[in-house]
């Protein structure tokens, strides 16, 4: 068995899923007491927050390289990092490192691309939905046409992930505010929605809506569970 390495803490209500989801997976494909191989860092979440909004990515990508090096040198055999937004640093974490990034927009895209989905709707941080470094991805990588919300929605779908989600609250009027905007991303053409960070899977679920789902933290375990039991 490999070992999966994990930075996690960003935050750590959504590291907990990444936990348990990978432990899962490999119990459901080895039975028994079998349970995954894990070294994980998690950090404070505060400071790597305050950076990301003063727009400082260089510290950022400093502090979590360093804290990449410490799972790497636990033996880990590949890092996951498990937040959307913090892939904007993936090049400068992976050249600090010997070790592989099974990168999260690279493990959803193989999801959508089986499913046969060509235009995708996009949820996530400001960052995320706005910048190039996911959305980019799946266009030029992927060949998939990239739909986000309006500018007023963004803003509330980042407002709920730092002020609610991050902090391990649900609220039932940000629940009906993210539906209403999963269906104006349908009415767009998206034949399907990524949950494009990875506390959303905790404020809406498959059950909630007719639009098909896409969860980050749910794929990128898997391929997580993947990489563990490949040869
Ligand atoms: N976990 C979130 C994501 O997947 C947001 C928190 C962060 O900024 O890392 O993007």
């Amino acid at each position: 068995m490999k070992t999966i390495g994990l930075l996690g803490g960003m935050s750590w209500e959504s590291t907990v899923g990444y936990y348990r989801a990978i432990n899962e997976g490999v119990k459901a494909r080895l039975g028994g007491l079998h349970s995954a191989q894990i070294a994980m860092y998690s950090v404070d979440f505060d400071p790597i927050e305050k950076l990301q909004h003063a727009g400082d990515w260089d510290a950022t990508a400093t502090l979590l390289s360093q804290s990449a090096m410490q799972v790497q040198n636990a033996g880990a055999d590949a890092l996951l990092i498990c937040t959307n937004t913090m892939h904007k640093v993936a090049p400068k974490i992976e050249a600090a490192l010997n070790i592989p990034i099974l990168h999260i927009a690279d493990a959803t895209a193989n999801v959508l691309l089986k499913q046969g989905v060509t235009r995708v709707g996009l949820l996530g941080t400001a960052f995320t939905m706005e910048q190039d470094f996911y959305k980019g991805r799946l266009a030029d990588q992927f060949g998939l046409d990239v739909v986000v919300p309006n500018e007023a929605d963004r803003a509330i779908v980042h407002r709920v992930i730092y002020q609610e989600l991050c902090l391990g609250k649900t609220d039932a009027a940000s629940k009906r505010e993210y539906l209403r905007i999963i269906d104006a991303l349908a009415a767009d053409g998206a034949e399907a929605v990524i949950l494009g960070c990875t506390e959303i899977g905790l404020l809406v679920q498959q059950p909630d809506t007719v639009v098909p789902l896409v969860d980050t933290t749910a794929i990128h375990a898997q391929a997580a569970v993947d990489f563990i039991l490949s040869e």
